[in-house]
This record gives structure tokens, C-alpha cells and sequence, in this order.
């Protein structure tokens, strides 16, 4: 299968499904990794242009340690809209990939482009198969399964599928670790708070409820034309 995960930031995918994305890839399955923006706002010194170039880098090294494609749409960081252009976007990056599952955020996630990935990857998902719908790219011959991803401390996000990544843990760890002036970023606005500390709590929390070490939770989108679809997770 082709796996596409669409997160809003770069380090986003990184928290709520690269072990996942690292288990699928066990398992013979082609990775796709979409960043909506360019994350030019995470940054406490450096300018927009500066910290979206380093951003970008750190992304692609992320991607290369689970051999990921990068999908890199470079929208403004805070500033994504589901309007027709991001959107037609979207669905450019969809036929990019050529799906049969995407992972995105979820439409109770904290952050207001968080949010915005939720609805624009449920609004181009059907699209993205349409002949007449047209864009860059061909149409695709079927339309994928999506699921949603938990959010940061889980808040308000009822999964209803875990995923046990306890023997991927670490590579999860590590793909975080390449979003290095995310993790420096998160010191100085949290102390103590690193972003694989807060990563580690998230999973072990997801785990608890699995019985596991560490998890990783979702949701699916019960949506025309599928559903029941969690027997597509990576089974543990
Ligand atoms: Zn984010």
C-alpha cells in the first residue's frame, strides 16, 4: 500500500504517527510525508526565510531515516485556510502519493492549521478521484481510507484504534530528534519541556490504554464511501 501522512508543521508527524509510519514500512508499504507549511513562525531569533530553511532540512532528514517521501506544500506557517488554492493543493499532494490510507490531524486538535489539515485532507480526499476535478495531476482510480491522528497530550481526541509501536519507539525518537530547533524552540518556551519528553508521555499514555509501552491512537473518518476500515492499521 502507499501510506500518506499530512501533517500542518514540520515535527507534527513526528509525534502522533511515525511509529506507525515506521511499522508500515516494516512491512513493505511506500511512505509519504506531507507538510502543509514551512514552519517560519518556530523560531525565538532567526528570521521567516531562515528557520523555514532549516525547518525544511530538518524535515527531510526525518524522512530519509524511514526512507519518506517528503511532500513539502510550503503554506505560511499559522496562516493555512481551506480555501480552493491550498485545497486544489491538497489534492495535488494526494495524487502525488497515491493513497490507499491518509493520516491527518483531527478536527479537535489545538492548533488552528492542525484543524485546517483536518478538513482540507476530508474535503480533498474525495476529489482527488474525480476525473473532472482538475489540477496538476491525474485523478486517482479510487478514493483513500483516512483516519485521524491524537493530538498533543490527547485532549479531547476519543481514539478508537491504537497502534503498539513499542518496537519502534526509537525510531520514532530519533526522526523527532532531527527537528532540532523545534526541540531547542520548545526548551525555551517550556523549561524542561522537550518535545520528545512531551512525545514520550503522549505514547506511553496511548500504551497504557493498549496494554503496551507505548501506542500511538487514531480515529477513522466514517464517511461515504468507506468505513471499518482499522483492520488497514499495522496489527501488533
Ligand atoms: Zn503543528
Amino acid at each position: 500500500m502507499n501510506i500518506l501522512a499530512i501533517g500542518a508543521h514540520p515535527d507534527d508527524i513526528e509525534m502522533q504517527c511515525a511509529g506507525t509510519l515506521a511499522l508500515y514500512k516494516e512491512m513493505g508499504h511506500s511512505i509519504f510525508i506531507a507538510v502543509a507549511t514551512n514552519g517560519n513562525v518556530g523560531s525565538p531569533d532567526l528570521s521567516l526565510v531562515e528557520i523555514a530553511d532549516i525547518r525544511h532540512k530538518e524535515q527531510a532528514k526525518s524522512c530519509d531515516i524511514i526512507g519518506a517521501e517528503l511532500i513539502w506544500m510550503d503554506f505560511e506557517d499559522e496562516w493555512l485556510f481551506n480555501d480552493r488554492p491550498t485545497r486544489t493543493r491538497f489534492i495535488d499532494a494526494i495524487r502525488q502519493a497515491k493513497p490507499d490510507i491518509i493520516i491527518a490531524h483531527g478536527p479537535t486538535d489545538y492548533h488552528p492549521d492542525h484543524r485546517a489539515v483536518a478538513q482540507l485532507s476530508e474535503d480533498a480526499r474525495i476529489p482527488s478521484s474525480i476525473r473532472l476535478v482538475e489540477t496538476s495531476l491525474p485523478h486517482l482510480d479510487h478514493v483513500p481510507h483516512l483516519f485521524f491522528m491524537d493530538n498533543v497530550a490527547g485532549i479531547g481526541f476519543e481514539p478508537e484504534a491504537y497502534v503498539n509501536i513499542s518496537s519502534v519507539i526509537e525510531v520514532k525518537r530519533q526522526m523527532l530528534l532531527c527537528h532540532k530547533s523545534q526541540d531547542e524552540w520548545m526548551r525555551s518556551l517550556y523549561g524542561d519541556c522537550s518535545i520528545t519528553d512531551l512525545m514520550e508521555k503522549n505514547a506511553a499514555h496511548r500504551g497504557a490504554a493498549l496494554g503496551a509501552n507505548y501506542a500511538e491512537a487514531f480515529k477513522e473518518v466514517k464517511t461515504f464511501p468507506q468505513s471499518g476500515s482499522y483492520s488497514l492499521l499495522p496489527q501488533i
